[in-house]
Formats: C-alpha cells, sequence, structure tokens
C-alpha cells in the first residue's frame, strides 16, 4: 500500500476500474480513489471507467483537474461538453478494442440466427434427450446484415460477417467510402436487413434512435443486435416489438439500466443476453489499460493526451 500523504497526489480513480488497472494505477502516481482523497489541490488527471460518472460535481471536487482518462472507447459517462468549457481534456481507448468487440457483434448475428444459446439451453435442460426437437434457424449466407453506426468496430463486424456470406448494409450520418450498401436513414436500412446491429456511440445524441418504427421496418424476421449502448435502443419499444411478434428476436450486450435487465426478456428464447462483454478479454483489457497509462503519461509528462476524444 502506497503512502499517499508523502507526496502530491496529481492522479486520481474515479471508481469502475478493473482491479488491475487500480493497482497499475496506485504502483505509478499513487493514485487514489476520489473518496480517499484528502486535499484535492494539484489532482491534475482523473481516471474513469465502467460507465463511472464524470459530470459538473466530479469536476467541482477537483479544483485543479485539467484531463479526464476514460477506459473505454465509449465515452457518453462523461459530460464532454462541461470539460471543454472547464478546459478539461478527455481521452477514450479506440482501436485497441476493436476486434473483440466486433468479434462479439458477429457472433451475436450468429447466434441469433442459429439459436445457438437456445440450442444449449435446450440441450442441458433435458429436451433433446426426451426426443423433443429444435425448429431449424436461419442460414448467415445471403442473409442481410446492416451495420447501424459504420465506424471502427461496426466497419471490422461488417468485414467478418462478410466472412461468412452475409451481405452488408449500412447507415451512419454520412456515406463511407466502402462498397456496401448506404441507406440514409435508421428506418430504411431497417427495412432492408435480415439482421440490424447497432453500433454507434450512446450519449444524447443518438438516445432512442432504433424505436419502434425502426423495430417495425425490421419486421416479424428481422433480429435486433445491440453492443453499442443500451440508451441508443427504446427498450420498452423493444420489449413490446417481441412479445408481439414484431421482431424474431435480438441479440444484446446493453440495456438501458446495467446490471439490470427487464424482467420480460429472461425467459424469452428468442433473445441473447449478454452483460456488457463486448471487449472482456485479458489481452483486450490489459491493451486497454496500457493505453489509458500511456495517455496518462503524456498529459503528464506534456499536457497532451495520445487518444483525446474527437471534437
Ligand atoms: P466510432 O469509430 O466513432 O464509430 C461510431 C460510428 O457511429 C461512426 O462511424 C459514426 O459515423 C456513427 N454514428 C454516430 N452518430 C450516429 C447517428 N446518430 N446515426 C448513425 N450513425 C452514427 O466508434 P467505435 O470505436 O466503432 O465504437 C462504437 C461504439 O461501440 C462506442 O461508442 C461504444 O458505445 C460501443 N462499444 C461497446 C462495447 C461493448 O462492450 N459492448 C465496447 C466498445 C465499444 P457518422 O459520423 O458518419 O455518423
Amino acid at each position: 500500500m502506497t503512502s499517499h500523504s508523502e507526496h502530491q497526489v496529481r492522479v486520481v480513480q474515479l471508481g469502475g476500474l478493473m482491479p488491475f488497472l487500480r493497482e497499475w494505477l496506485d504502483e505509478r502516481y499513487a493514485a487514489p480513489e476520489l473518496a480517499d482523497l484528502g486535499d484535492p489541490a494539484g489532482v491534475v488527471v482523473a481516471v474513469a471507467g465502467g460507465g463511472a460518472p464524470v459530470g459538473a460535481a466530479e469536476m467541482d471536487a477537483l479544483p485543479d483537474l485539467r484531463a479526464v482518462a476514460n477506459f473505454g472507447v465509449g465515452y457518453d459517462n462523461v459530460d464532454v461538453d462541461e470539460a471543454r468549457r472547464r478546459g478539461i481534456a478527455v481521452s477514450n481507448t479506440p482501436d485497441v478494442l476493436t476486434d473483440a468487440v466486433a468479434d462479439l457483434a458477429a457472433f451475436l448475428v450468429v447466434d441469433v440466427l442459429r439459436g445457438l444459446t437456445a440450442a444449449d439451453r435446450f440441450v442441458r435442460s433435458g429436451a433433446w434427450a426426451r426426443g423433443e426437437r429444435l425448429p431449424l434457424t436461419r442460414d448467415v449466407r445471403g442473409a442481410v446484415v446492416g451495420v447501424l453506426g459504420l465506424g471502427r468496430i461496426g466497419t471490422a463486424a461488417a468485414e467478418r460477417l462478410e466472412g461468412f456470406g452475409a451481405q452488408v448494409h449500412y447507415h451512419s450520418r454520412s456515406p463511407k467510402d466502402v462498397a456496401w450498401t448506404y441507406h440514409p436513414s435508421p428506418v430504411e436500412l431497417a427495412a432492408a436487413s435480415d439482421v440490424l446491429v447497432v453500433l454507434t456511440p450512446g450519449g444524447a445524441g443518438t438516445e432512442g434512435l432504433v424505436d419502434a418504427a425502426v423495430l417495425d421496418a425490421l419486421g416479424p424476421d428481422g433480429y435486433l443486435v445491440n453492443v453499442a449502448r443500451g440508451s441508443v435502443v427504446d427498450e420498452d419499444a423493444l420489449v413490446a416489438a417481441l412479445a408481439a411478434g414484431r421482431i424474431a428476436g435480438a441479440g444484446l450486450d446493453v440495456f438501458a439500466d446495467e446490471p439490470h435487465v427487464p424482467e420480460a426478456l429472461l425467459g424469452r428464447d428468442d433473445v441473447v443476453l449478454l452483460p456488457h462483454v463486448g471487449s472482456a478479454t485479458v489481452q483486450t483489457r490489459e491493451a486497454m489499460g496500457r493505453l489509458v497509462l500511456d495517455n496518462v503519461d503524456a498529459f503528464l509528462g506534456r499536457g497532451e493526451l495520445v487518444t483525446p476524444v474527437p471534437d
């Protein structure tokens, strides 16, 4: 245990961080948790993760704060406008998690089409041994996968799914320089898709982007996969659409009020429910941690972040 009283504390932990990263931060900077910080004077960098909120209250508590290093590529937990007003820089962890999250998105597409986790439950329940049969599922080859938010992860997921023989369509706010089919709105993309894969950022700009109209456009044979943020999908509308058979199923890694999953989804065999594990591999989480340290080092050393969030 490092004593925080013997040196000037320059880095603080804002919560939500994995144990290995807390150890790294403590070893390298003797960085305490905000709750254990005595005098906040001189704290220049705050490290946040796991969706821990960083807003005016946290910034008020740290009058000398100049930078927030966020563990995660999504930074909808950070009030970036408030940070900007106060001259506080913000970094995230892009690229290092793209492969892991794209893998997971592609796995969820395959799972909803082929019913893999439902088939696992079928075996475990003894239904197979009793001679029951599972319904046939759907080919990935030839399926139209609509990527909503064709960024780093969306593009990498699309490349994987092309390898399975899927046809890729997409919608982002602007068309990209790719050969895939662009649709000018989420509703038009959903109408063309067998599986709609959501990979936009969270936050105010995308809240409820997938609403009842998008789900109805996806239709009774269409599946929703959400690996972005729970806020991007109107969860009540999703639950209602599943209950009424207005969409065929869903694969969800993220939810509106994590770790709470709507009760109505828990008993459904047509949904795959994951506890926000898109980037949760040893290698990827360590790479994210290293990038957080690189940002802290760069900021303390030369007043610049390595991976600042875009303007
Ligand atoms: P990125 O490269 O910034 O891609 C996001 C894409 O979304 C951009 O290409 C952007 O394109 C598009 N977009 C933004 N607002 C939009 C809107 N209103 N409508 C349609 N498209 C919109 O980010 P990334 O690295 O791929 O990460 C994407 C997100 O994945 C993160 O922000 C995070 O929320 C989520 N994520 C989840 C997990 C997990 O564990 N489940 C892990 C990592 C990341 P335009 O600017 O052209 O619109």
